[in-house]
This record gives C-alpha cells, structure tokens and sequence, in this order.
C-alpha cells in the first residue's frame, strides 16, 4: 500500500520576476501535461488553483471539449487523464476537497531552497506504507509565494543535474521529473 498522491498547480499566490505576488494565467498545455503526468504516476487528482471564475470556466470549457467533444472521441485515453482535473478558486478549497489542511500533507517545489528541504529518496520513502494523503504543490510564474512554502508540512529538494546551477524547468517537465522521482516505477 501507499499513500494517496495529489497534484496542485498554483496560480495565485506566486511570484513574478520582481518578486511581487501576482495571479497568473492557467496555459492550456498545463492542463493536458499535468494531467496525463499525473494520470501515469496514479494520483488520485489535479486541482488548479486559479481565483478568477472567467479562467476556471475556460479549464471547464477544455474538460468538456475533451471530454464529450470531437477531441475526446478523437484521442479516447485523453479523457482518463483530464478526469483528474478539477479547478477550484483556492489552496483552502483543495485542502477541504481532501478532507481539510488537518487531513494531509503538504509538500511544495521550488527551484530555489526557500527552507530546509527533504531529499526525492526520503519522499519517496515517505509515500510508501500508510499515512495521510500528499498534496504535491507546484507554482506558475517564478514560483510558490513564501507565505505557501512556509505553510507547507514539508519542501522537496529542487530538481537539479550534472551540479549544473540553472535550474529553471518548466513546471510541466518538473512535475513529471518530481511524479517519477517519488512514484516512479524502479
Ligand atoms: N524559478 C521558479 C521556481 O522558483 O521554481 C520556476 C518557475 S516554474 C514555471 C514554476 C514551478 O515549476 C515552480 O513553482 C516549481 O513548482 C516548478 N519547478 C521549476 N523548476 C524546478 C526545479 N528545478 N525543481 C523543482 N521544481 C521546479
């Protein structure tokens, strides 16, 4: 047994090149990526996190499309990744989606160390036997706003190679990196 795994891309509150809290734009890649990313590595959902109701309903007018529309009649095994997808307006709201912030663990991403971090391995090991389930936060922009990582219960280690210093990924290639790092079969 292990435990259950969910996905959240952030898109307020999050950082912009000045540093400043900004709410940014839902991509529609994000939505198919993430999902069939964490469709792969068996999580039970993929909440975006987006405040404006006009964004949520284009996630709503996608799901739909894909869903009973031309493009999922079109590519069938689309629609088992998008089922994950939920937007909902807050990181509160998904909180309560799983049972309340009391109910699970939260573990954020970043590129930078913006507190002392926990290893892929130690994760990995974590995920594995019983405990509450795991909200896996990832961040649009330049990343999570401080006051969500210092909310967390925990902070992964940045994805990085080679001792190479950049880091900067796409959120859609670091969460398939971080699904496969802690979920991935070996
Ligand atoms: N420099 C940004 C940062 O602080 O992560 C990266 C911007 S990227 C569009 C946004 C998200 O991708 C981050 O919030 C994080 O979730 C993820 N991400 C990007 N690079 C990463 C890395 N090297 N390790 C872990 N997560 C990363």
């Amino acid at each position: 047994v292990s435990r259950a795994l969910h996905v959240v891309l952030v898109h307020y509150p999050v950082l912009d090149a000045a540093k400043a809290i900004v709410t940014t734009a839902i991509t529609n890649l994000d939505i198919h990526d993430i999902a069939r990313s964490a469709r792969t590595f068996g999580c039970g959902s993929y909440f975006l996190v987006h405040p404006i109701e006009a964004q949520r309903a284009l996630v709503a007018r996608i799901l739909t499309h894909w869903q009973e529309g031309s493009s999922g009649r079109r590519i069938p095994a689309r629609k088992d990744a998008l089922a994950l997808v939920r937007a909902v307006p807050t990181l509160e709201d998904v909180y309560n989606e799983l049972g309340g912030r009391d109910a699970i663990e939260v573990w954020v991403t970043s590129a930078q160390v913006a507190r002392p971090p926990i290893s892929f391995a130690e994760g990995r090991v974590r995920l594995e036997g019983a405990g509450p389930p795991v909200l896996l936060v990832f961040g649009t922009g330049w990343g999570l706003a401080p006051e969500v990582i210092a909310a967390a219960d925990a902070a992964l280690e940045p994805i990085s190679g080679a001792g190479a210093p950049y880091k900067h990924l796409s959120v859609r290639a670091a969460c398939a990196i971080a699904l496969d790092r802690l979920r991935g079969d070996r």
